[in-house]
Parts: structure tokens; sequence; C-alpha cells
């Protein structure tokens, strides 16, 4: 389905999710599901919903623990990034801050993951802001003055889009299959790079 372009964004008016969007995070949930519990059966594709328990044949206390272990110091610097993610931010840096807002509660960990997966960024051009939960992302963007946020839960674009912030939701597996609804849909880093003004290095 065609979205409407959005094009073109202003990167001072622009934040980001960080799991699911940056960081490959379910590579590493999906990797632990096999290794460690032996569903060796489960790939990415099969994670056809934002709620785990209601698209995956396991039970809720594994769920949870594998959410755990996924998320922990350890294995969150284990997390790859998305293709394209580390060059597309690492240009945007040149000119603009990184702000990230995740709804993980504490920010320690996603944010040495930056600073490992963007050696070239200063770290003083990357703030993360951990919400603890979704709900909360819409008063943090207003009050960092973001009117674009790219993110991949539908439920959280949609309560940006209803707050007056424009939501791009990054298309994944858990949200492929959601109802058309009026979103703008990015499908990768190719298609965010499309959608950003960034100033030509060319010409600076
Ligand atoms: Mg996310």
């Amino acid at each position: 389905m065609n979205s409407p372009h959005p094009c073109l964004i202003d990167p001072c008016q622009l934040a980001f999710d960080i799991d699911g969007v940056v960081a490959d995070t379910m590579d590493v949930f999906v990797t632990l599901a096999r290794e460690r519990f032996g569903f060796e059966h489960i790939t990415k594709d099969d994670i056809s919903c934002y709620n785990l328990s209601k698209c995956l044949q396991i039970e809720k206390e594994i769920l949870d623990e594998l959410v755990c272990l996924t998320m922990d110091d350890e294995h969150t610097m284990l997390i790859p990034p998305m293709p394209g993610a580390p060059e597309f931010l690492t240009e945007m840096a040149i000119a603009h801050p990184l702000r990230f807002v995740t709804a993980r509660i504490w920010p320690e960990s996603i944010t040495a993951w930056l600073y490992q997966t963007l050696p070239e960024v200063p770290r003083e051009k990357i703030t993360v802001i951990a919400s603890g939960a979704p709900e909360k992302k819409s008063q943090i963007l207003k009050d960092l003055n973001v009117r674009y946020f790219i993110d991949d839960r539908t439920e959280t674009c949609l309560e940006l889009k209803e707050s007056g912030i424009q939501p791009l939701l990054f298309v994944q597996p858990w949200n492929r299959n959601d109802p058309y609804d009026g979103l703008i849909r990015v499908e990768n880093w190719a298609r965010v790079k499309e959608c950003v003004l960034l100033p030509n290095p060319k010409l600076g």
C-alpha cells in the first residue's frame, strides 16, 4: 500500500524509538529462543504481532524470561543494528543532535549500545530518554519540540498521531499485518533517508 510521502522532514524535529527501529532487538530474542530454549523453528517472521503471547506458541513464563534476557545488559550489547541505521544516524549527527525515546525502564545499557553502534558520533550528540512506558512518549516528545517520531509499535504511532506528533511506523513483521490506519510507513532506513532532509555534504 502506498503511504503518502512525508518529505521532507526537518531533522531538528525528528526523534527515534530504538528497539525495533535502530536496534534489531528481536534478532537476539530469536537467537535466545532457539539456542537457550530449543525453539529451533522460530524466525523473526513468526513474530506477527506486538503481543508476543498472541503470536508465539511459547508459555508466558518462558516468554517473560526471554524478553528479560534479551533486554539485559549483556544481551543488549549483542543486538545488531537495523541495516542502514548506523550510516544514516552518523550522517545526521554531523549537523544535528540525535534524540531517542525508548519505553525501556533504564537508559544505561541501550545508551552504551548506541555509543558502540555509532562510534563516530560524539557522545554529547546522543540523548536517550527512557520513558518506562510507551504511553509516556508523547508528552516527552512534546517537551523536546519533536514533531516526527519513528516507532515500530502501531499503538504508539496511533497515540502520537492523536496528540499531534507525526509518527512514521517502521515496518516490522509484528506490525505488517495491522489493518490500514492511515499511518505513514517506512520499510527500511533507505526509505527513512529519502524522507529526511539532510544537508548535502558536497555543498558543505
Ligand atoms: Mg520499538
